[in-house]
């Protein structure tokens, strides 16, 4: 089975890195990088930014291999923040 992705970030969705609801329950489409209380951590957040992000935690911090960052930069398009940014 295939791991739900954090529809911002583009991140496996694993439990232990869920975001939280304004209620505290755990929210299901996004981690908790992304999302905490019921709000994106970071309003100002743009696609681009993000691509420069993951790139960076890549090749700064080896947290993931810039083949799994470039993976993830493709399929960023797909995810529900950005597409609603599209509307
Ligand atoms: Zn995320």
């Amino acid at each position: 089975m295939k791991y739900a992705l954090c529809q911002s970030c583009g991140m496996p969705l694993v439990d232990a890195i869920k975001g939280t609801n304004r209620d505290k329950s755990t929210n299901n489409e996004y981690c908790m990088h992304c999302f905490q209380n019921g709000e994106f951590t970071d309003h100002h957040l743009t696609m681009h930014k993000l691509e420069v992000k993951i790139l960076e935690m890549a090749e700064v911090h080896n947290d993931l291999t810039l083949e799994e960052a470039r993976q993830v930069i493709k399929i960023l398009p797909t995810l529900k923040r950005w597409q609603m940014s599209n509307l």
